[in-house]
């Protein structure tokens, strides 16, 4: 089973430009949110599925907090830091401070491991994906508008490989039409009365 999740809005700066404070700014709002009902009820589900992988578009990390475990973040996690030139993950041990940090192997400075827009997605995430999509039997497409590439294809690529296809979404979306089942509504509404 895959249960696949999307934001309601980017995750890009403002004027596409990197900006450490507008980050910092955005990590302090993520950092008060609490998962919501529909967090818990992936988990949910994922604790009584054998083969179970979540894909989310979200960069918020709240998955992983609400306690899925097979989490695949296409878009990567706001809240964790990379190196910029050579993309490791840095804990506050590799950095050393200021604004951006800097690598304190190398020097460059830090990013947030977000992909922003024009870049590609990291590509073990995507392989990934692709894999689970092609061997899943039911694909749950959950609170995605399903036009932002390549997640909007997973769907349909599930359908050709034979899956059912679930869609959570208050409103229609392209896959509406092609989906087994369309069940309209918020996915912390929804998705808790489906696994309840
Ligand atoms: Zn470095």
């Amino acid at each position: 089973m895959i249960a696949s999740t999307a934001p309601a809005r980017s995750c890009g700066p403002p004027n596409a430009l990197p900006s450490w404070e507008w980050y910092a700014s955005r990590r302090e709002r993520v950092a008060k949110v609490a998962p919501n009902a529909g967090h818990a009820a992936l988990v949910a589900l994922e604790n009584r599925t054998i083969h179970f992988t979540l894909i989310t578009q979200n960069v918020d990390g709240l998955h992983a907090r609400a306690g899925s475990r097979n989490v695949i973040e296409l878009h990567g996690n706001i809240m964790v830091d990379r190196c910029f030139a050579e993309g490791r993950v840095l804990t506050p041990a590799d950095e050393v401070p200021g604004t951006p940090p800097r690598c304190a192997r190398c020097g460059a400075p830090v990013r947030p491991g977000v992909v922003w827009f024009g870049e590609a997605l990291p590509p073990k995430a995507l392989d990934d994906a692709l894999a689970a999509t092609h061997r899943c039997d039911l694909f749950l497409s959950i609170g995605t508008s399903n036009v932002v590439e390549p997640a909007a294809s997973l769907p349909f690529a599930a359908l050709d490989a034979g899956a059912a296809v679930i869609e959570v979404n208050p409103e229609r979306t392209p896959l509406s039409a092609r989906a087994t089942i369309v069940l309209a509504g918020a996915a912390g509404e929804v998705l808790p009365r489906l696994v309840g």
